[in-house]
C-alpha cells in the first residue's frame, strides 16, 4: 500500500470504520455484503481504492425491519427533542467538516472547494429541518354541522431515499434531512460508486442521538436493493434522485404497491440571454452554469439560448472563459472543477460531443479528445450552431458540455426552451424588467432564476417538471411529502 493509499483508508477507518468492513450501516453496525466485489475507483486516478461486496436482498429487509423498529423510537420522541437531535446532527457534520470534504472530493472526483462548500451546507440543511420539527402544524377546519374537525400530520413510516454520484453527502442530506424531520425513519441507498460518505452521515446520527434505525444505509447495486425495498411493504415512499431512465423504473415498481414517490431527474435546461443584457455577467455565469461540479449537475445551464444580434461576440466570449476554467486534482485548491466521476460517463460525454460534432454543432473550444494522463478528466466544451433539433440539444450529457443556440425574439426564446422534454430549471438575462417576468413566468421549469444561475437553499422548493420528475424536494413544501393528514371528527354542538 503507498502512502496516499493508506492515508486514505485511514481517512475511511476514521470516518466509517474498517475499509476491510464497509458495506451496509444497519442499526450502529456495518454489515458485509455477501455479493460480488464492486471497487471504489478514484476518478483521478482510475486506480481501486477499495473494494466491497454487494449486497442481497436479505440485507435490505434486516435493514427495513431495524428501521421500521427505529421509527417507532424516533416518532415517540417530543418534536421539540427531535429537533435537538437534528441541530446537533448538524454540528457533528461541522465538526468533522474537513474529513468529510476530503472524503467527499476523493470518492466523486468533485474539487476539495465544491466538497467543502456542500458539506456546510449539510450542517445547515440539518439545522433548517432542526427548526421544522415542532411547526408544521394540522388546521382547524370550520365545518358546518356543529362538529369540530382538525388534522394531524403524521409521519408516512419508513422512507426509502435512493441518491446518485454526482453529490453524494449533500443529496443525501437533502433528502434525509426532512423526512427525520417530519418523524420517518430512512433508509438510505447511495450510489454503488460514491458509498462512503453516506456511511459517514449514518454513523454520525447515531452519535447525535437518533436511535438505533432511524438511519440506515444499503450499498449495492440499484436493481437488487431497489426491488427488494420497493416490494416491502415497510417501505411508505421513494424518494429518487438520479437518471429519467432509472427513475421511471423506479416510478413503476413503486406503482405496484402502490405507494408515493418524489423524483429528482434530469434536465436540460435553458440559460436565456437577450441582447440587452449584462453580457459580462451573464458570461460569467454561464460557465458555471455549464461546467460547475464539471457539469455533472441536474440543473445545469446546459443550452445556452442567446439573441442573433450578440450570439457570435458572446458565444466567443464565453468560449475563452470554458477554456480558462481549470480542470484539475480533486484536492487541488486552485482547481475550478474535478474529473468525472466514472468511466461509463466519461466515455458518454466524449461520445456525446462526437455526435454533436457530427450532427453540424462546430467546435468553439474543448473537444472529444481528453486531455490525456490516467483518471477521468474532460475538456469543457463549447459547442455553437446548434439547434434545438439536434440530440446534443435534447439529451442530457452531464458533463462540462455547453450548446449555443441562436433565436429572434422573445417568443422564440420561450418556444425554444420549452421545446425540450426536461423542465427542471432555466435562466433568463435582460435589463428589462418586464420581459424577464414574462419569460420566467413562461418557460416550463421548477426553477427560474433571473439576471444570475446556480443559487439555491434548503429554505426553497426545488424540483421539476415533465421528464426531469414530480414533487418539490426542499423548504417547507416538502413536508407534505413526508407526512400524511389524518382528518379527525367529533361531535361539540351543544345538545348532542
Ligand atoms: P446515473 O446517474 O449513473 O445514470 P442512476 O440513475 O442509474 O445513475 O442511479 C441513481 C441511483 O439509482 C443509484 O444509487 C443507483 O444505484 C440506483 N439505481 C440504479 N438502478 C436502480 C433500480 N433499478 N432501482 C432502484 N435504484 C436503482
Amino acid at each position: 500500500m503507498n502512502q496516499s493509499s493508506s492515508d486514505f483508508h485511514a481517512l475511511v477507518a476514521s470516518l466509517v470504520g474498517p475499509p476491510s468492513e464497509i458495506g451496509s450501516f444497519i442499526g450502529s453496525e456495518l454489515v458485509t455484503g455477501s455479493g460480488a466485489m464492486l471497487p471504489l475507483v478514484d476518478p483521478a486516478t482510475g486506480q481501486t481504492l477499495l473494494q466491497f461486496a454487494d449486497t442481497d436482498a436479505g440485507i435490505v429487509h434486516a435493514a427495513l425491519g431495524s428501521c421500521q423498529a427505529g421509527q417507532k423510537q424516533w416518532a415517540a420522541f417530543s418534536a421539540q427533542r427531535r429537533g435537538e437531535a437534528l441541530a446537533q446532527l448538524g454540528h457533528l457534520v461541522r465538526r468533522d467538516a474537513e474529513p468529510l470534504a476530503r472524503l467527499e472530493a476523493i470518492t466523486s472526483g468533485k474539487t476539495i472547494k465544491a466538497a467543502r462548500a456542500q458539506v456546510a451546507a449539510v450542517a445547515e440543511i440539518f439545522r433548517y429541518y432542526a427548526g421544522w420539527t415542532d411547526k408544521f402544524l394540522g388546521n382547524v377546519i370550520p365545518v358546518p354541522g356543529g362538529q369540530l374537525n382538525y388534522t394531524l400530520r403524521e409521519p408516512l413510516g419508513v422512507v426509502l431515499a435512493i441518491t446518485p454520484w454526482n453529490s453524494p453527502i449533500y443529496l443525501a442530506a437533502w433528502n434525509v434531512a426532512p423526512a427525520l424531520a417530519m418523524g420517518n425513519a430512512v433508509l438510505l441507498k447511495p450510489s454503488e460508486l460514491t458509498p462512503l460518505t453516506a456511511l459517514a452521515l449514518a454513523k454520525l446520527a447515531r452519535e447525535a442521538g437518533l436511535p438505533s434505525g432511524t438511519l440506515n444505509v444499503v450499498n449495492g447495486l440499484g436493481k437488487t436493493i431497489g426491488d427488494a425495498a420497493i416490494g416491502n411493504p415497510i417501505t411508505k415512499k421513494v424518494v429518487f434522485v438520479g437518471s429519467t431512465q432509472t427513475g421511471r423504473a423506479v416510478n413503476a415498481a413503486a406503482a405496484q404497491r402502490p405507494i408515493s414517490c418524489l423524483l429528482e431527474l434530469g434536465g436540460k435546461s435553458a440559460n436565456i440571454v437577450f441582447d440587452d443584457a449584462d453580457l459580462d455577467a451573464a458570461c460569467r455565469a454561464a460557465v458555471v452554469a455549464a461546467c460547475a461540479n464539471t457539469g455533472q449537475n441536474c440543473a445545469a445551464g446546459s443550452r445556452l439560448l442567446v439573441q442573433h444580434g450578440v450570439y457570435d461576440r458572446f458565444v466567443e466570449s464565453v468560449g475563452r472563459a470554458v477554456a480558462d476554467y481549470r480542470i484539475g486534482h480533486p484536492l487541488d485548491e486552485t482547481a475550478d472543477g474535478g474529473p468525472i466521476n466514472n468511466r461509463a460517463q466519461y466515455e458518454r460525454i466524449q461520445c456525446m460531443v462526437a455526435m454533436g460534432l457530427d450532427e453540424g454543432a462546430r467546435l468553439v473550444t474543448g473537444g472529444v479528445t481528453p486531455p490525456g494522463g490516467p483518471g477521468f478528466f474532460v475538456r469543457p466544451t463549447v459547442l455553437s450552431h446548434v439547434n434545438n433539433t439536434m440530440r446534443i440539444a435534447r439529451e442530457e450529457v452531464f458533463g462540462p458540455v455547453v450548446v449555443a443556440i441562436p433565436f429572434d425574439t422573445e417568443a422564440d426564446a420561450i418556444a425554444i426552451a420549452n421545446d425540450s422534454e426536461f423542465a427542471l430549471a432555466g435562466a433568463v438575462w435582460t435589463r428589462d424588467v418586464a420581459r424577464a417576468h414574462r419569460v420566467a413566468a413562461q418557460v416550463n421549469a421548477g426553477l427560474l432564476w433571473i439576471n444570475m444561475y446556480r443559487d439555491m437553499h434548503v429554505a426553497t422548493p426545488f424540483g421539476g417538471n415533465d421528464s426531469s420528475g414530480y414533487g418539490r424536494s426542499s423548504g417547507a413544501e416538502c413536508l407534505y411529502e413526508y407526512t400524511k393528514t389524518k382528518s379527525v371528527w367529533l361531535p361539540i354542538a351543544e345538545g348532542d
